[in-house]
């Protein structure tokens, strides 16, 4: 199959982010061993979802691991020109869900697979392909462990392959989403002296956040991103009933991505500090006042992947691509780095084009990558 139609039938598994994956990781599965191979499959605990690796060459250490997600983002409130699950061509371009984000890389890897079995490899090269990436990278650290734990070898280098137009990317920011409960009295406006206000509560755990952004972009920056700086951000507040009625519930998210060298968890534990300096205050006025805060999913570590180390130059060799930037989306680059593999994200389509109404690559772009991996599998080759 080539890489067109391999990517025609990845695209017609509409597996979003949460949900089932077992049928396209079985199709991938079967594809790889009718060329002979062993695969593993990871499967959730409930057995509803699965990532898969394999290794395709000797058992020594060095190796690469070629990683994807076999998860995409929804369609719902999108106005598509074509079924976004079915892949369709106009002119160069392939346009449908996932097309860039990123199951053209994965159509790539699959693609190259018979040359890879065919070549003498030194080094072994491996495919690590997750799901649940798009709602918080939640598979890729069991797949990590899991190959960790299956192969006697040591791997060196993970390549993954998020929609970067075959550029390096050796940076990205770590990235947690949080929800902040706050409860609070209700009562007649007209009373908030005796009153607690879940939302005025709130306003004051919300300026704590903005405050501690103010402080982190004094403190630390890296000129490497835009901005500079860790950010925290609330995206949504909901609460209160009428202009005349004391709130007596709030519930906002926000999010913090923080630049390598500042610390998520350490962010984390002076605003929990701040949000029980809160409630020992205002219990002495209202004992049922209380904050919660939930992490909607593990934080997602950094990337921080040096100018220095090899991965970048052999990436920059084979992508023919001589620069390297840094991103601002979340990626599962960061739980592999933190895992201690040399890694970066380098993969084919834009990440303009992502997430959105009309998501397309290019054929170009796929030739590409296709092109960047048989460059890759001459240098692990003898
Ligand atoms: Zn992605």
């Amino acid at each position: 199959m080539n890489v067109e139609d391999i990517l025609a039938k990845l695209v017609s598994f509409p597996v979003l982010g949460g949900e089932s994956n077992l049928e396209i990781i079985h199709w991938i599965k079967n594809y790889v061993e009718d060329f002979g191979l062993i695969t593993t499959l990871v499967p959730n605990n409930e057995g509803t979802k699965a990532s898969l690796h394999c290794r395709i060459g000797p058992s020594v250490d060095g190796g690469l691991i070629l990683s994807g997600h076999t998860d995409v983002v929804p369609v719902k409130g999108q106005i598509w020109d074509t079924d976004p699950f079915t892949l369709v061509k106009k002119d160069d371009k392939l346009f449908a869900r996932g097309s860039a984000d990123m199951k053209g890389y994965i159509a790539c890897c699959l693609a190259v697979l018979p040359t890879l079995i065919k070549a003498e490899l030194k080094k072994p090269i491996y495919f690590a392909f997750s799901y649940d990436e798009e709602i918080g990278c939640l598979a890729a650290p069991e797949l990590i462990s899991h190959i960790k734990k299956t192969y006697p070898e040591k791997a060196k280098y993970a390549i993954i392959g998020e929609p970067s137009s075959l550029e390096p990317v050796i940076g990205k920011k770590g990235v947690c989403y949080v929800q902040t409960e706050v409860n609070g009295s209700a009562g007649h406006s007209s009373g908030i002296h005796k009153e607690i206000s879940a939302i005025h509560e709130s306003t004051r755990l919300i300026m704590w956040l903005e405050n501690k952004m103010q402080k982190l972009s004094k403190a630390k920056q890296d000129p490497r991103f835009e901005p500079p700086h860790s950010t925290l951000h609330v995206g949504q507040i909901n609460g209160g009933v009428a202009t005349n009625i004391v709130a007596d519930y709030t519930c906002f998210e926000w999010d913090v991505r923080v630049i390598p060298t500042d610390d998520i968890q350490t962010i984390f534990d002076e605003f929990f500090e701040f949000c029980k300096e809160r409630e020992v205050k205002v219990r002495k006025l209202f004992p049922n006042f209380k904050i919660t805060n939930t992490l909607l999913h593990p934080p997602v570590p950094a990337l921080n992947t040096k100018e220095t180390d090899d991965i970048v130059a052999l990436t920059q060799r084979i992508s023919r691509c001589n620069t390297w930037r840094t991103v601002a989306y979340a990626a599962e680059a960061g739980q592999f780095h933190e895992a201690g593999y040399q890694s970066i994200i380098c993969g084919p389509g834009s990440i303009e084009q992502a997430h959105r109404a009309n998501e397309f690559t290019t054929q170009n772009q796929l030739d590409k990558c296709v092109n960047m991996l048989k460059r890759l599998i001459e240098e692990f080759s003898i």
